[in-house]
């Protein structure tokens, strides 16, 4: 057999050749078009698709169901490439003047868009009028939903923000928010989420052949599902580790990191071990510090993926310290705030009351409720619980008349004060949809969107606050969701979960499992169920920055066919030995691509150490005239909390302005 009639057997075998739910048809085409792409996905629209003027106006227009390749989906973000290039303004003809005036505009409907337009609607009145647009067919912005309806069972997925956690506690307007909203997170982790349903299964380990020789998967972790500490002094680490492949040399380096209490810097004083260890990675520590075998590196090298979206070579050893990384039992650091941890890792040691809840879809339900709030009528309902299975009506989103509108799939390329920015009663916008210019009017603007964007979009700003725009490089990363008709495979291997650190997706992992209102979550292995698996397309080596670049540009050119290839075969492997046939097994599969996903956190192992109020985040968000800056890259910081944080002080300070 030839290389092409083997991989063709392959492919078989997966079952590339088995047409999962809508692949095919969403792989690669714009899906953020207009009437005619409508009608075609909706047989029998095709009179309500001729009349509306645009895709979400029709009824039935339902993104998160839409399976394939999401997050970053194609139509969403060509509009801003073309403007970056400097190619938009070649085809884009001259501006329809849409004759639209508003109080504000907000650009960006995801967290910090949607608060900043409740944040100016409660303090301006409810008759305030609010235009938000967004890129994207969907409005949530990182905090979007995936839903899956295997025998019609709805199974709910979070596409990009997992849930309401953050290193520090929330902040008066931030849980002022969710209260008013009437989300309780503490009351709903303890009602809703089912600690019984994978009683019994454990964290594993699968090794793969390319990487480590042999494809084996090594159940039974110690320490839980990702391998923690071991505080105990049982003999679980040799005997977790005498199944591996790894070398007499590197168990016994392994099994030493993981449980014995070596001080690899005696005499040091506190303060100097943490500093010295506030500039070294994670890696630099395990090799020269605690002079692990360098065959150890690939056990721990995808541990930091995903929270930092990022391996052990660009993370500082102390924020590895901060959030319970092995190897520091020895050094005796007092798990205090210290200086030299990025925001992620201060707030590990920072303590402070449990806060957190998982909705099935994430934070989608957060942006949903937002949404409900401040569009009546879009979606039914009125609590926490009713929000998880409720739909929303798309077509009520941008309606004459309503005082707030959301219009999506619309690209903003240009905001600009009507005379001089001092002086000026109103900004106009451009924006790109279905392959035309619009303008409109406001008397202030609140940019939600991305950093990086806003000077392209707002070419008045100084430029030196262009160049702190520019500072940071959003981490990408990619939530894949699998739908799959069984979990009897994970049950029989006795795993809820497996950590792959050579393969394509750096884990796998059963959805967690939570109750709410109506919507059940899978009980018994024999049902459908949504696995997670993690993919960060870093370049190990290289300087953090340049690793997210070059992970964007991966992100943006890898066809939604390769990922399926690789998932398959991922889980083929994994799976495989307790039973999981891939070509028999996989319902549907949605790949949340985000080439440009958590917002930059700074740390000492790549950025300097600023004056207080001279990051480059504390430039970038100065208000410019009635133009404010939101979203999470005005804090620095990649949580829900920051970006409500930075929308209410946008709306603070354009209302301040006026
Ligand atoms: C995969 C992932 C998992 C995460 N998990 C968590 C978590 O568990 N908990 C947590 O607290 N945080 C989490 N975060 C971080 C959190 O999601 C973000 O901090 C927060 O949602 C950011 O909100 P935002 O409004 O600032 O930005 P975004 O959500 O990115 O919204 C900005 C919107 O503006 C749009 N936009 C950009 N340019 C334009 C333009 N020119 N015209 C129109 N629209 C534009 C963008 O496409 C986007 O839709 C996660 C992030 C990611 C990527």
């Amino acid at each position: 057999m030839n290389k092409d009639q083997a991989n063709h057997a392959r492919d078989r075998e997966l079952g590339m050749h088995r047409a999962i739910t809508r692949r095919d048809f969403l792989n690669g085409i714009a899906v953020g078009g207009g009437a005619m792409l409508a009608s075609a996905w909706l047989p029998g629209l095709a009179h309500a698709a001729e009349v509306a003027r645009f895709a979400q106006d029709v009824p039935g227009y339902d993104p998160p169901a839409r399976t394939g390749m999401r997050g970053s989906h194609p139509g969403s973000f060509e509009v801003a490439h073309a403007l970056r290039d400097g190619t938009f303004w070649q085809t884009a003809g001259r501006p329809i003047d849409t004759r639209e005036t508003y109080d504000l505009i907000v650009v960006g409907a995801g967290m910090s868009g949607l608060a900043a337009a409740y944040f100016y609607r409660k303090q301006a009145g409810p008759s305030a009028r609010i235009l938000i647009i967004d890129n994207h067919d969907d409005f949530g912005g990182h905090a979007k939903r995936n839903e899956f309806r295997p025998g019609g069972r709805l199974l709910l997925a979070n596409g990009g923000t997992v849930a309401i956690e953050s290193p520090f506690p929330y902040s008066r307007e931030a849980r002022g928010l969710l209260t008013e909203l009437g989300i309780d997170p503490p009351a709903l982790e303890k009602k809703c989420v089912d600690r019984e349903v994978y009683r019994g299964l454990g964290g594993s380990y699968f090794f793969d052949k390319e990487t480590f020789g042999v494809d084996r998967l090594v159940t039974g972790l110690p320490g839980g599902l990702y391998g923690a500490p071991s505080a105990s002094s049982s003999n679980a680490w040799p005997e977790f580790l005498a199944k591996t492949p790894f070398s007499a040399d590197a168990q016994r380096d392994i099994a030493r990191i993981q449980e014995e209490n070596v001080d690899y810097m005696p005499g040091v004083p506190q303060d100097e071990k943490k500093s010295r260890l506030a500039h070294m990675s994670y890696k630099d520590f395990l090799l020269n510090v605690a002079k692990a075998h360098p065959d150890v590196i690939p056990f721990y090298q995808t541990r930091t993926h995903g929270l930092y979206g990022i391996g052990i070579d660009a993370v500082p050893a102390l924020d590895c310290w901060a959030i319970n990384f092995p190897g520091f039992q020895g050094l005796a650091l007092d798990r205090v705030p210290s200086k030299g941890l990025s925001f992620t890792a201060l707030g590990e040691v920072t303590p402070q009351e449990r806060y957190h809840f998982h909705f099935p879809d994430g934070n989608a339900s957060i942006a949903r409720m937002l949404v409900r709030s401040l569009i009546p009528g879009s979606i039914p309902g009125s609590t926490a619980e009713d929000i998880v299975a409720a739909s929303v009506d798309y077509s009520r989103l941008d309606r004459n008349g309503s005082p707030i509108r959301m219009r999506l799939s619309s690209t903003a390329v240009g905001v600009r004060h009507v005379g001089d920015a001092a002086s000026a009663k109103e900004v106009e916008v451009i924006y790109g949809r279905d392959k035309k210019a619009y303008t409109v009017r406001s008397k202030g603007v609140v940019l939600a969107c991305w950093n990086m964007v806003i000077p392209y979009l707002c070419e008045e700003l100084p430029a030196t606050q262009k160049e702190a725009l520019h500072y940071g490089v959003k981490v990408p990363l990619v939530y894949t969701v699998v739908s799959i008709k069984n979990w009897t495979s994970f049950h029989k291997l006795g795993i809820r979960g497996a950590s792959c650190p050579g393969m394509y997706h750096s884990s796998v992992n059963l959805d967690q499992p939570v109750n709410i209102g109506d919507y059940k979550c899978s009980h018994s292995p024999e049902e459908p169920i949504l696995v997670r698996m993690l993919r960060t397309p870093c370049q190990p080596g290289l300087p953090a920055r340049d690793q997210q670049r070059a992970g964007h540009y991966e992100l943006l050119a890898t066809p939604f066919e390769t990922f399926e290839r690789n998932i398959r075969d991922q889980l083929d492997r994994v799976l495989g030995p307790g039973g999981f046939d891939p070509a028999r097994d996989i319902d549907a599969i949605t790949v949340n691509r985000w080439p440009h996903g958590y917002a930059y956190e700074y740390n000492p192992l790549w950025d300097p150490d600023w004056p207080a109020g001279q990051r480059p985040c504390d430039i970038a968000r100065q208000r410019h005239g009635r133009i404010t800056i939101a979203n999470s890259d005005a804090a620095a910081a990649a949580y829900t909390d920051q970006a409500i944080d930075q929308g209410y002080r946008a709306v603070q300070e354009l209302l301040l302005s006026n």
